[in-house]
């Protein structure tokens, strides 16, 4: 493991002035976006430091989202697997139910002081639409979410929310009609009308300063979970872990813990197996590579083309990864391992049984991955990510696995 004090100027030093975390991230861009990007840039250095912004988060942290959210002792759960104490920290808690309106509220916010009219992105399961919808309304803004034809179709929930939030809804025609042609359709939305909106990406991805900017106001989750963790057992945790799609609630957490002495693991999805297209570890099975704008490890064929993913979680199935777990993948701070579709689902019905909470799928590989370490008896206490809740998935839950009597 890396010690410490090469990490103690870590947030003020990564990403570098281009964006880079070591030879990853970037921000390859069509020239006429170029200094826009920059201005956002500029305007978040500026904005964000001064103490109008601070606290006008912190009070939107405080009285809308519901912040600080707790961490919690999973006593029952840890003695079913024995060898281990499993805690939570519970973003799940948050209003809309995930660690996604932390950086949405973030953008909004930025948004607002930058005098922007509009807040554009797009979904492909819908939660990052639904959290942006929700910052929109909030700040009074307008909002377009574009959507592939497919997801509009399979996430009709998720549709409804946003529209019942006031944002539109713009389908992706073109292609597969999912994610990849949503990002398309939405960049070309924006540089239609760049002056008088912002671009807000869903997780910690895309071109300088997203990546940067997403975990910057994740990393909240992290500091709060530090100092709960230590109020309630005297000590750190052995290890703090999260699911890993495009890497924002990973990243919240991990990074109040890079400077101390302790196990860090990003968890990505295995899918049902490791052929292409069964699964989507990007970390694990990736090679360097450029997607959306910025370089990072990235599943691909021949030819630099994406390679198509899968995975029962709709928030992991992205065939990249921020470009900072690239980086800290690299020197060696965090580990990446993988858990299955069938180990997640194991986990899911375990918190439901066990503790009376239902979590995310997404949610579920962390907490899978902390189960088998407790198993193998070699970590003390373990720190898991519960990004968000499983409201959204029991449907598509029930009538695959029933009410999980297979897994006790
Ligand atoms: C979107 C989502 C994820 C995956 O996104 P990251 O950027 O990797 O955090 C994980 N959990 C939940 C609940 C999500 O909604």
């Amino acid at each position: 493991m890396k010690t410490y004090r090469d990490f103690d100027r870590y947030m003020k030093d990564f990403p570098d002035k281009n964006g880079y975390f070591g030879q990853y991230g970037g921000a390859f861009l069509p020239p006429q976006l170029v200094p826009v990007f920059e201005e956002i840039t500029d305007s978040y250095h500026k904005i964000c430091h001064s103490a109008h912004f601070i606290s006008e988060l912190r009070r939107i942290r405080r009285e809308f989202q519901g912040r600080p959210t707790p961490v919690y002792n999973c006593e029952r759960l840890s003695r079913q697997i024995g060898n281990s104490q499993i805690y939570l920290k519970r973003e799940d808690l948050n209003h809309t139910g995930a660690h996604k309106i932390n950086h949405c509220m973030g953008e909004g916010l930025l948004a607002k002081f930058m005098g922007k009219k509009k807040l554009i992105a797009e979904t492909g399961a819908g939660q990052h639409g639904v959290a942006l919808a929700t910052a929109a309304a909030y700040f009074g803004l307008e909002c377009d979410i574009y959507m592939g034809e497919v997801d509009i179709a399979k996430q009709h929930p998720n549709v409804v929310r946003m529209k019942m939030l006031g944002a539109n809804v713009i389908p992706a025609t073109h292609g597969l009609k999912t994610l990849k042609e949503a990002v398309d359709a939405a960049f070309e939305g924006y540089m239609k009308e760049y002056e008088h909106s912002i671009y807000c990406i869903g997780s910690v991805v895309g071109p300088h300063p997203f990546p940067m900017m997403v975990r910057d106001f994740q990393a909240v989750v992290g500091f709060e979970a530090k100092e709960q963790f230590v109020a309630m057992t005297g000590a750190l945790p052995d290890v703090v872990c999260a699911s890993v799609g495009g890497g924002s609630n990973a990243l919240g957490i991990f990074e109040a813990f890079l400077p101390e002495p302790v196990e860090i693991v990003g968890v990505e999805p295995g899918g049902r197996g490791n052929n292409v297209g069964d699964h989507a570890a990007s970390m694990t099975y990736g090679k360097k590579g450029v997607l959306h704008g910025f370089e990072s490890m990235l599943l691909q064929d021949e030819n630099g083309e994406p390679q198509t993913v899968y995975s029962i979680a709709s928030g992991l199935d992205y065939p990249s990864v921020g470009p900072e777990h690239a980086y800290l993948h690299e020197c060696g701070r965090v580990q990446y391992d993988v858990i299955s579709d069938e180990e997640a689902m194991e986990a899911f019905f375990f918190l439901c049984r066990y503790e009376g909470i239902i979590p995310a799928i997404e949610s579920a590989h962390a907490l899978a991955y902390a189960l088998r370490r407790a198993r193998a008896g070699d970590a003390g206490t373990i720190l898991v990510n519960l990004s968000g809740r499983g409201d959204k998935d029991i449907d598509y839950i029930y009538e695959k696995y029933g009410t999980g009597e297979q897994f006790f």
